[in-house]
């Protein structure tokens, strides 16, 4: 799958924030869901949805790009 910048992805608090949809707190070290674009991080548990509608949105579009088949 190709990267672009910009895509949401999973990382390890650097420094204690909160989610920002349900305001959970996340703590340093702890695993988050981080979108570049826009600069939002979100609880594992907010994020995951967003990250898997993501990841299918972007297999699609390598689909249409011809870039691979996966079967
Ligand atoms: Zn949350």
């Amino acid at each position: 799958m190709k990267n672009y910048k910009g895509d949401p992805r999973l990382i390890n608090a650097r420094f204690k924030s909160s989610c920002c949809n349900c305001e959970a707190e996340i703590r340093k070290g702890e695993s988050a869901y981080y979108w570049p674009h826009g600069k939002m991080i979100f609880c594992l548990v907010c994020g995951e949805p967003e990250f898997r509608e993501f990841v299918s949105m972007a297999a699609d579009e390598n689909a249409y790009n011809g870039s691979g088949n996966p079967y």
